[in-house]
């Protein structure tokens, strides 16, 4: 699994990122995937919105 360089925002294979040499090793990877949860919770509360502004245009 590749590692990620927080500096340059890119992935890393190996634990020194060869752009700009910092070290990956030890970062944790949590950062992505919170910004992911993030983002699937705002999707879906815009698609349950959507959904629900469809509903209300239909049964009038
Ligand atoms: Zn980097």
């Amino acid at each position: 699994m590749a590692k990620w360089c927080t500096t340059c925002d890119r992935p890393v294979e190996g634990d020194t990122c060869e752009v700009c040499g910092q070290s990956v090793a030890d970062q944790p990877r949590e950062r992505v995937p919170l910004k992911w949860k993030f983002f699937i919770v705002v999707t879906v509360i815009y698609l349950i919105w959507r959904i629900y502004q469809l509903i209300s245009w239909l049964s009038h």
